[in-house]
């Protein structure tokens, strides 16, 4: 029985050559979770390896109690893959917990760690090392790593400024969504996890990143956190999102790119973003199907619209440039029953009808891959998350919709290609064709 998943590999490997071999493995891995032995883990904050920060949502197949070992210590926040018998390129995975996984992160006879697959090993596996910010804290005692983690290996600042969701409970909270369940979760477990993180505290852990990050490895910033639907310290969503960039951009002018994950608001509230210093905007539209999209995100639809979501996309371009309006959809999310496709084509279909009508206006679309957290509606009908053939084909579906209306790989992602890529959470970036290096604005 074990074997299959093997066989599933190999099967898509074997089918669809085009695609990075890193790329069947690195979906699988992050759709289905990884189970890791004890010496693989981080020792905290007082280790050599960096620890996963559960930088806005859980990301984990089990609740931290069911995580064993892994909730003590926790796991890293990535691994890199290389070798074995596919000769895995230099591939980056955002860590994904999953104690009944059929992969393992273990060290092999003579020590080394690798990942194992139906008992078998199929790469070497390298752990993300402790960053010298990490080992600073502010003067209020917090850690780096709990203000302003870095994930994509180092790449990213994820600055999740408001840990929990306005869409609260079942008839508004996006069907796939735990961001509410795990800041429950963290503060049951006694962890720090800031719900409104004070603006000095995140400028205070920015300078010690500045500080440390000699190489200069950090690029962007992501600010984001839950949809703002009232207000939060008598802000709307634009200027509470917004001052962060406005403070981050008058003390470090230029230093990052600076991102905003946000709701699709309109015309006027986007150029308040801008103006804050924001250069890139990302309006996840989350999934395309117009059913779907009603069925899984009733706070956005009843709040929003998917018809004025998908308009108010179109109208943010004019503000930043079609080029740096990048809207997320969950990968995946499409197939989750009882609602969703049940054939891959069909879900892939609708997908791609999706990137045409945002790609036709020079607007790119990404993805990342659903993790079927079991705190969460779909996760919780879904444990295995979608079928591992229908994200290898929408790769090839994404990179072919791009070819064709000439785009290449958004900005603020860092490099693409096999064995350059960073970004952990889908490897959509894997499996785009390398591209020179971006400027920093
Ligand atoms: S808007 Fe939906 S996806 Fe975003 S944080 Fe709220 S519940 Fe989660």
């Amino acid at each position: 029985m074990t074997e299959a998943r093997t066989a599933l590999i190999e099967g898509l490997m074997d089918r669809f050559p085009d695609i990075p071999r890193e790329a069947v493995v690195k979906e699988d891995l992050l759709r289905g979770g990884i189970a890791f032995d004890a010496a693989a883990l981080s020792d905290n904050q007082d280790g050599d390896v960096k620890p996963k920060s559960y930088f806005i949502f859980s990301f984990d197949h089990g609740t931290l109690p069911e995580l064993g070992q892994a909730a003590l210590r926790r796991p890293p926040e990535e691994i890199v893959l290389t070798g074995g018998p596919y000769g895995l390129r230099r591939t980056v995975v955002s860590v994904r917990v999953n104690p009944a996984s059929p992969y393992r992160v273990a060290p092999g006879a003579e020590g080394r760690l690798g990942l194992y697959l139906d008992g078998e090993r199929i790469a070497d596996v390298g752990l993300p090392p402790m960053p010298e910010y990490y080992r600073h804290t502010l003067a209020s005692g917090k850690s780096v790593m709990e203000v302003a983690p870095t994930i994509q290996w180092g790449y990213l600042i994820y600055l999740t400024v408001f840990r929990v969701c306005q869409y609260f409970g079942a008839k508004q909270e996006c069907q796939y969504c735990d961001i509410n369940h795990n800041w429950h979760q963290h503060k049951a477990a006694g962890r720090p996890y800031t719900g409104v993180k004070p603006v000095e505290e995140v400028l205070e852990a920015l300078e010690i990143i500045d500080r440390h990050d000699v190489a200069g490895t950090s690029t962007a910033y992501t600010l984001t956190g839950g949809a703002i639907t009232s207000r939060v310290g008598g802000l709307d969503e634009a200027d509470f999102y917004g001052r962060y960039a406005q403070a981050i951009e008058e003390r470090f002018p230029g230093r990052w790119i600076g991102k905003v994950v946000a709701q699709a608001l309109p015309k006027e509230a986007v150029r308040r973003f801008h103006d804050h210093g924001i250069r890139i905007y990302h309006p996840n539209y989350e999934v395309w199907d117009r059913r779907l999209f009603e069925l899984y995100c009733p706070g956005k639809e009843r709040h929003v619209g998917r018809d004025e979501w998908h308009r108010r996309i179109l109208d943010s371009a004019e503000v930043f440039g079609p080029r740096n309006v990048i809207p997320n959809f969950v990968a995946g999310v499409e197939m989750a029953e009882p609602f969703g496709f049940t054939r891959a084509g069909e879900a892939v279909d609708s997908t791609v009808e999706g990137l045409r009508f945002f790609m036709s206006h020079g607007i790119t679309p990404r993805f990342t891959t659903w993790c079927p957290e079991p705190t969460t509606p779909l996760g919780k009908a879904n444990p295995h998350g979608a079928p591992l053939e229908y994200h290898v084909r929408l790769l090839e579906a994404y990179r072919a919709t791009m070819r064709e209306f000439g785009l290449s790989s958004p900005p603020g992602y860092g490099p693409a290609g096999p064995g350059n890529a960073v970004f952990s959470v889908s490897s959509f970036m894997d499996t785009l064709p390398a591209q020179p290096q971006e400027a920093k604005k």
